[in-house]
């Protein structure tokens, strides 16, 4: 991890962002220890403890680096055109529970980082 950017808000919405393929995740934590900025989180814990664990991305501070895709051994991470992210995010699977209680926030926070990735493009 790159300490200098962790925690540090984003200036501008990156061209591609990550998602994880909820499914194809083992949560071994590999891309959370790289991440540069700390944007990526542990699913499973105290809220959902009876779950495997797997790992999520919070969009709104993700800066399209690639670093956790390289270095994923699963291939369970995605680099996606910004615009087209929220589909994305619709599609990625995970536990129902997950699915059912996070989808709608999860897809609103990717539609958001469409549309303000879009509106400062056509500025
Ligand atoms: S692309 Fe970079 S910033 Fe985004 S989740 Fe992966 S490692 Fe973190
Ligand atoms: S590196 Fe891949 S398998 Fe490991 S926690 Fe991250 S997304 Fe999941």
């Amino acid at each position: 991890m790159t300490a200098s950017l962790a925690g540090k808000p984003r200036k501008v919405v990156p061209k591609i962002l990550a998602v994880i393929h909820a499914d194809g995740c083992t949560g071994c934590e590999a891309c959370l220890e790289i991440c540069p900025v700390d944007c990526i989180f542990k699913v499973a814990g105290e809220d959902h403890p009876r779950l495997q664990a797997f790992c999520d991305i919070d969009l709104d501070r993700c800066i399209g680096c690639q670093h956790c895709r390289q270095i994923c051994p699963r291939d369970a991470i995605e680099m996606v055109p910004t615009p087209e992210i929220a589909g994305h995010v619709a599609a990625k699977g995970g536990p129902p529970r997950y699915v059912d209680e996070t989808w709608d926030a999860l897809v609103d926070q990717a539609r958001r980082n469409a549309e303000e990735y879009l509106a400062k493009k056509h500025r």
